[in-house]
């Protein structure tokens, strides 16, 4: 069985679980090891049976805990060579357990083929990723100014996709406790995806393969989880089933089926479908500290 589940996703830390019956990854650490241990245990993952974590870039909100947890547990990191370097500027020089990729590069890791290829962000060099299994693929897209044409290619053909709602635009121009160089830096090419820029971008996708849309990646001042799936919905986006991660709760676990994706991941985990705005989630965990 192919799946996701999004451990937590927001501004203030971001860790998803991606799945098949051999292989178990991480995508980013964002939170504390002991954060993502529970996490991973709620949903019946022992930290010890992880294949490995992928890193996007090196912020905060995506490394916060990788070196605990990565020591604690013994797990592989895999990072592009400048996101490596920089990480091992820190306390993770002597880590034994590195395996780098260059961006654009394909790789597997047991049965999951990993597609890197890079996004505009402010970081030394930021990459996402699409992961495909025999059931279909899933698309990683935060972190991004915008998206280049080949990024869009290459999400256009995954059955799930993550994508990044960071901020409401009004939301966070209004916004008072941002000096503008932070605004700015966000709405440039080298920050975050608004709410709008997601939608036209799953606009531009849908009618392929995409069955499936989680948000994520919200801001915690400058956006809502209501504005981002309404911003999808003003946008035509129909036949979609569309869910919106939080920072505080994990996602329930979407199963990629080749055959019927949205009917079995209903049987097996009821999450909300287009029009219904309720959102089951696995269990609420408070994160007791912040990430910049
Ligand atoms: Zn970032
Ligand atoms: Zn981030």
């Amino acid at each position: 069985m192919f799946s996701l589940t999004v451990l937590g996703s927001g501004s203030a830390g971001n860790c998803s679980l991606i799945s098949t019956g051999q292989c178990r990854l991480l995508v980013d650490a964002g939170f504390s090891a002991r954060q993502i241990a529970r996490r991973l245990e709620s949903v019946g993952v022992s930290p010890e049976s992880l294949d490995g974590i992928l890193i996007t870039h090196e912020h905060g909100d995506h490394v916060a805990g990788l070196e605990i947890f990565c020591r604690r547990f013994c797990i592989p990191i895999y990072a592009n060579p400048l996101t490596a370097e920089t990480l091992q500027r820190g306390s993770l020089a002597d880590f034994p357990s590195w395996n780098l990729f260059a961006t654009g590069a394909v790789f597997s890791v047991k049965n999951i083929e990993i597609q890197s290829f890079y996004v505009p962000h402010d970081a030394v060099d930021p990459t996402a990723f699409v992961f495909t299994a025999d059931e279909g693929s899933i698309g990683f897209l935060t972190d991004l100014g915008y998206a280049p044409k080949l990024a869009l290619e290459r999400v256009r053909q995954v059955d799930t996709l993550v994508v990044e709602t960071n901020h409401d635009e009004r939301m966070l121009q209004e916004d008072t406790k941002r000096p503008w160089s932070v605004k700015q830096r966000i709405l440039s090419r080298h920050g975050h995806l608004s709410n709008d820029a997601a939608a036209k971008l799953v606009a531009s996708i849908a009618g392929h393969r995409l069955r499936r849309v989680v948000l994520g990646h919200l801001s915690r001042d400058c956006n809502r989880a209501d504005l981002a799936l309404r911003t999808m919905e003003r946008f035509g986006i129909r036949g979609i089933e569309l869910f919106c991660a939080e920072q505080n709760n994990v996602s329930p676990t979407f199963v990629v089926s080749g055959a019927l994706p949205s009917m079995v991941s209903e049987e097996i985990n009821p999450v909300r479908s287009q029009g219904d705005h309720h959102q089951r989630t696995q269990g609420t965990f408070d994160l007791g500290w912040q990430v910049g």
